[in-house]
Formats: C-alpha cells, structure tokens, sequence
C-alpha cells in the first residue's frame, strides 16, 4: 500500500494565502497559460479576468463554474475543500460550520455542492470484482422469529457495491436487491469478459450473474473466505460505511443517501495521497 502523502493546514495556508493565489490555480486547472496565437495571459489589475499579451483575448476563469456567482471568498471555498478532502470519515454541516465560522445555511450549501460534483462514473470494473449488498438506516425489531423482518428491511437503504480487488469502487443506492436490480447492476457496472466475479452464496445471483465467471463462498454456512475468495474489501467498506454514518451524520436519508454514497466511494478511491486528493476535489468542482 502507498504511503499516503499527508496535506496539512500549514500546506494548505502556504501554498494558498490569498483570492489571487487560489484564483491563478484555478486559471491553471482550466486553462493554458499560452494563448493560441503566441502571447501569454495575465491577471488583469483589479478585476478576475486574465488577458493574452498579444491579441488581449480575455478570460474570466470563475465564469461557469461552481465559483462564479459566490460570496464566499475563495480561500474560505478552498479551505471547505481542504476539510472535506480530509475528512474520510465524513464531515457534517455542523462541523463544517464550526470551522469555517460561516452560518449553518453556508455550510450545508458548500457541502451539498461538494457531494453533488463526486458523481461516480460509468467506466465499467473488471478483473477479480468482488460485489455484495448493504443494508443502512431504518429502525425497528424483526422480532423473536424474524416475523416483522419484512417491515425493517422495507425501511432499510440498499446498496449494491462492487470493487476492484487493488482498484476502484463502485457504490449504488437501489430499490431493491432483487435478482433483477443485482442483474441491471452487472449490466451497468461490470464487464463480463476478463472478470472473475466474487460474492457470497445468494441464490439471487445465480439468474443475475449469468455471462460471468462467478466464484461464492457459502457464508450461511459461516464459510468467508476460501483461498483468494471473498468479499473482505467491500464488506470493509460498508463497515465504514456504517460507523461513518453514525459517528458523523447520525442518519441520512433515503432521498440524499446516493450522493453521500458517492463520497463516500470518492474517497476510497483517493485514498492514498492526501495533497493530490484535495486537488482531484478541485478539479471535480470546477468540472461539475
Ligand atoms: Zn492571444
């Protein structure tokens, strides 16, 4: 496993003091620095416009983005970054309020927009993918002999995920776990050709993973692991998943329960380098 290559506060201040810094990064991120015809551009004084030397062609970086119509400083956006980037345990609003010192309202909506720019991409996975499903929220008893399990699972958020064995995640809210969703799934989000698919006995799959060179192990019958198959790293994940809900956001609802997930996937998949992470992030806003 890579060393993860730490971004700190100090990092952060040095390498962003002030709007222009942040505002010259963002130029980059988006733009070359050499104009097509030859010259090159520069912030033009007092306004957030860069102008080509040559053929004075301008360009207003913030226009179309995330940034463009904000009130809220760019250090203070890039600091809000700087915490969720770090945060792989989540961050609420409340926590984002704190320490940013921005109202509630602020927080809440620098966070939304953060969530709603890490939409996980259709690039399908391959190779050994482990796949299981996860089950979130909701409370009540099933009761002695399970006879009220039905109305408990009804109120659960189910996830399908699946992961790269070394590579990417992929995680989905769904209606249901049914043989068909599972299928749909496997449509969407996995090639069948050159993967070896691991997951757990269900007969649920059977139908589903139809095409697939698919691998189980039996944990009805306490069997978790045999040789190199199991589902560890996806089940590692919705443990997480778990203690992240409840440590940081408490619940999540059904309704917003796709776009924490998709973080939440963002960053597993970014796990390893802190400093790169925090500029991936940026590059998501600015593209979003
Ligand atoms: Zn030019």
């Amino acid at each position: 496993m890579a060393q993860a290559d730490k971004y700190s506060i100090r990092d952060l201040k040095k390498d962003f003091p002030n709007d222009d810094i942040c505002l010259e990064y963002i130029f980059s991120n988006l733009h070359a620095k050499t104009c097509s015809c030859g010259g090159r551009y520069n912030r033009v004084k007092g306004r957030l416009k860069f102008q080509c030397s040559k053929c004075r062609f301008q360009i207003a970086p913030l226009v179309g983005t995330i940034f463009e119509k904000t009130s809220t400083p760019l250090t203070l956006w890039f600091h809000a970054l700087f915490i969720f980037s770090n945060a792989k345990s989540g961050v609420s609003s409340k926590e984002m309020e704190r320490q940013l010192g921005v109202t509630y309202k602020c927080a809440w909506r620098i966070l939304k927009l953060i969530r709603e720019s890490l939409k996980q991409d259709g690039l399908p996975l391959k190779g050994d993918v482990e796949m299981d499903e996860g089950f979130f929220g909701g409370k009540g008893d099933a009761g002695k002999n399970n006879e009220m399990l039905s109305v408990v699972m009804n109120k659960k958020t189910k996830v399908i995920g699946a992961v790269e064995r070394k590579g990417r995640m992929r995680a989905k809210a769904v209606k249901d776990v049914s043989a068909k969703t599972i299928a749909t799934f496997l449509d969407h989000n996995i090639y069948p050709i050159d993967t070896r698919l691991l997951t757990d006995k269900s007969n649920r799959y059977n139908l589903a993973s139809w095409g697939y060179n698919r691998q189980s192990v039996n944990h009805g019958n306490k069997e978790y692991v045999r040789g190199d198959v199991h589902v560890n790293n996806v089940e590692s994940f919705w443990s997480h998943l778990k203690r992240s809900i409840k440590g940081t956001h408490k619940a999540i609802s059904k309704k917003h329960f796709q776009s924490y997930l998709d973080a939440f996937v963002w960053h597993r998949n970014n796990r390893y380098n802190d400093r790169e992470r925090f500029g991936t992030l940026l590059g998501a806003l600015l593209q979003s």
